[in-house]
C-alpha cells in the first residue's frame, strides 16, 4: 500500500492510474477505522481497479465546542487495517495540504436539506463536509466514491452536490455495520464508558421499535417518531431528534411508507450519536438480538 501525503503525491497516483487505463474508487474517512469503514473498502474494491482510502479529520465540519481536538486518532493502526483490507493508496493529507489558505469559497448545502436533522444542531457541519468532499474529489478525481448509510443525511447531500454541480463521480452507498448487539459502529463509540455504551443501544432499540410498530400497522409518522423518542429517553439518551422522513429529500412525512427513513440522534453524556433505518424492508437491525 502506498501512502500519499500531499496533493501532488495523490495527483501522481491519479495520473499513473489514468495512463494505465485504471479506474479509482475513493473511500473518504476521518480515520480511527472500524469494520463499518472497512466494508466501504470492500465495496470500493468491487467498483474500480484501485482503491484510495482518505484519512482526514476535517476541522471545518466541527463546530465550536465540538470534539475536533479529542476526536480519536491512531494513524499507524489505521494504515495497518487499510493495508490488510486491500487498500491500494492511503491519502493522509495535513491541514496545510487541504486548506493551504483560509477557505473563502464553500459548498453551501442550503437550508432545506442542510438545515434539518443534524444540520439543525450542527449549523456549519454540512458546509464543511461538502466542501472537503468536493476538494477530495478534485484532488483524487475518483471514478466512484463510497459512503455509508450510517450518515444518511450526508449521503443524500453528497448525491445532491454531485448531481447539481455535475461532478464526474459516481456515488455508491453501503449498509450500516453494527456491533453484535445492534449499536451502529462509530469512531465516537470509543468515548463511551460501559454504562454509556448500554444507554447508546437506545438508538438502535428505538429504530427497532419503530419498525415493529410499522409492521404492526402504525403509519402516523408523528406517533412513530414519538415512540423512537420514548425508547431513547428510557435508555438514558438525551434526544436531539427523532423523525420519519422521505428517503430522497429528507422532508418530513405525515404517513410513513415502507421506504421512509426513521432518523435519530442523541447525546449519551457528551457524545453525540446518530442512527437511521427504513421503517420496513431490509436493514442491518434484522440480525440483531433484542
Ligand atoms: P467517518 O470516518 O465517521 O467520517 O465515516 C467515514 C465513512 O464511513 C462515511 O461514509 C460513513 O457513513 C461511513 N461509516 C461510518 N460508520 C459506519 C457504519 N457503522 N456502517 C457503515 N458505514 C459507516
Amino acid at each position: 500500500m502506498r501512502v500519499a501525503r500531499t496533493r501532488s503525491d495523490m495527483q501522481g497516483v491519479r495520473e499513473a492510474a489514468t495512463d494505465a487505463g485504471q479506474t479509482l474508487a475513493l473511500v473518504p474517512t476521518m480515520g480511527y477505522l472500524h469494520e463499518g469503514h472497512l466494508r466501504l473498502v470492500d465495496l470500493a474494491r468491487k467498483q474500480a481497479d484501485e482503491t484510495v482510502l482518505s484519512i482526514y479529520v476535517n476541522p471545518t465540519q466541527f463546530g465550536a465546542g465540538e470534539d475536533l481536538e479529542s476526536y480519536p486518532r491512531d494513524l499507524e493502526r489505521d494504515l495497518g487495517l487499510a493495508e490488510s483490507r486491500g487498500v491500494d493508496v492511503a491519502f493522509v493529507p495535513s491541514d496545510r495540504e487541504m486548506y493551504p489558505q483560509p477557505q473563502s469559497v464553500w459548498v453551501d448545502p442550503g437550508d432545506e436539506l442542510g438545515g434539518r436533522l443534524c444540520g439543525a444542531s450542527r449549523p456549519a457541519h454540512f458546509r464543511g463536509v461538502l466542501t472537503v468532499v468536493a476538494k477530495l474529489f478534485g484532488i483524487v478525481q475518483p471514478d466512484v466514491a463510497v459512503f455509508g448509510r450510517k450518515d444518511y443525511q450526508q449521503a443524500v447531500l453528497i448525491r445532491r452536490m454531485v448531481g447539481e454541480l455535475a461532478l464526474p463521480v459516481r456515488i455508491e452507498l453501503a449498509p450500516i455495520v453494527r456491533e453484535p448487539d445492534g449499536l451502529a459502529m462509530s469512531s465516537r463509540n470509543a468515548y463511551l464508558t460501559e454504562a454509556q455504551r448500554s444507554s447508546a443501544l437506545g438508538l438502535a432499540r428505538a429504530l427497532r421499535a419503530v419498525r415493529e410498530a410499522f409492521a404492526g400497522g402504525e403509519r402516523t409518522a408523528q406517533r412513530l417518531a414519538e415512540l423512537a423518542r420514548d425508547v431513547m429517553e428510557v435508555a438514558g439518551v438525551r434526544v436531539d431528534y427523532a423523525e420519519v422522513v422521505h428517503p430522497d429529500d429528507l422532508s418530513p412525512v405525515s404517513e410513513a411508507e415502507p421506504a421512509s427513513i426513521c432518523a435519530v440522534a442523541g447525546y449519551v453524556g457528551t457524545t453525540r450519536l446518530i442512527d437511521n433505518a427504513p421503517v420496513a424492508g431490509p436493514s442491518s437491525l434484522e440480525n440483531v438480538g433484542a
